[in-house]
């Protein structure tokens, strides 16, 4: 029996027109399944209009309604494929393995460099790819499939603008390859049977990428109007001399803060030098490691409303899922 795929379209590039005003999403979920027949000889799908969006303007409320969707449909499917732009899409495939965690089912973020009504383009293989992967027996949690490679949720950054190899999977290997329609999948991802859904995320995160220089006067700002800070320093972490004060005292006042590093491979290793060593062993400043910034940022947004201590919190950051961490 055919498997049954809910497609879920939310615009971007790939269901993109052009206009006088540049390119804009247009393109119905059907018309995008009409320019790639094969889609529906391999499996029953149906179709969910759920925004017609650039995903420069998908934010929190967005993942939550692509939660719900998945959520409200969950018994109903095999596998989801949520059609996106490719310049958030890092950080929706993030926000979804938290919001959604441990399903059985494929959940398969994809989308296009060029739309789908080019002559040249990536979005049919790209969308007959992630059916293929929807239908598989072995792709479990939220993915992206993208130019012939599936990166797991919390992997995934738009490393190119332009070209077709617009994600890399940061530390951590892609888990499949696709070529001419054959999947060969290396690693399977983790599942419950039973999947757990959230449905509150705070959006009081900010991030604040060092320049050399940086004003202390902005990460106050930030500390003072957010509720977790998520830091991106240099090489492995660390904080220039006049900025140690007001993380200390605004961890200590109940502020998440998380150190990471703005090199995108390899992660941050903070007790390495003196500028970090502070902050490594404070209990109360928390680092990423090994996880993308996408990550890092939603993983805190799904946390802090079901965390009712600092110390819970950071339990919650550590705890891996959809192996957003591995080296800690
Ligand atoms: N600006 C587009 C978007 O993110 C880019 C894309 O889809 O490739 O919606």
């Amino acid at each position: 029996m055919k498997k049954r795929i809910l497609f879920i379209a939310t615009g971007g590039t790939i269901a993109s027109e052009v206009t006088e005003l540049g390119l804009k999403p247009g393109i119905s979920a059907e018309g995008l399944l009409r320019a790639v027949p094969a889609i529906e000889r391999l499996c029953s799908v149906e179709c969910v209009q759920l925004y017609s969006l650039d995903s420069t303007d998908i934010g929190p409320e967005h993942w939550l309604g692509m939660a719900r969707a998945i959520r409200e449909n969950y018994d109903a499917y095999d596998g989801f494929v949520i059609t996106h732009g490719t310049d958030t899409m890092a950080y929706s495939a993030a926000a979804l393995s938290y919001l959604v965690q441990g399903s059985v089912k494929p959940i398969i973020f994809t989308g296009a460099q060029k739309p789908i009504g080019f002559d040249t383009t990536d979005s049919r293989v790209n969308l007959l790819d992630s059916f293929i992967c929807a239908c598989a027996s072995d792709m479990h949690g939220v993915m992206i499939v993208f130019n012939g490679r599936v990166i797991l949720g919390t992997r995934a950054e738009k490393t190119h603008s332009k070209s077709f190899d617009a994600f890399s999977s940061i530390n951590y290997p892609h888990i499949a390859d696709l070529r001419d329609g054959r999947l060969t999948q290396y690693i399977v991802p983790q599942f419950a049977w039973e999947p757990r859904f959230s449905d509150t995320l705070n959006e009081r995160v900010s991030l604040m990428k060092l320049i050399p220089g940086a004003d202390r006067a902005q990460l106050d700002f930030l500390l003072e109007r957010s509720d977790a800070v998520v830091i991106e320093s240099f090489g492995v972490g660390g904080l220039p001399r006049g900025m140690h004060e007001s993380v200390h005292a605004a961890a200590k006042a109940g502020k998440l803060i998380v150190m990471t590093t703005q090199v995108q491979n390899e992660g941050s290793d903070l007790a390495v030098y003196g500028t970090g060593r502070p902050l490594s062993e404070d209990p109360l400043i928390l680092e990423a490691y090994d996880m993308t910034t996408e990550a890092a940022v939603t993983k805190l947004m799904w946390l802090l409303p079901i965390a009712e201590s600092q110390e819970k919190a950071a339990q919650l950051f550590y705890t891996p899922v959809n192996r957003d961490l591995l080296a800690r």
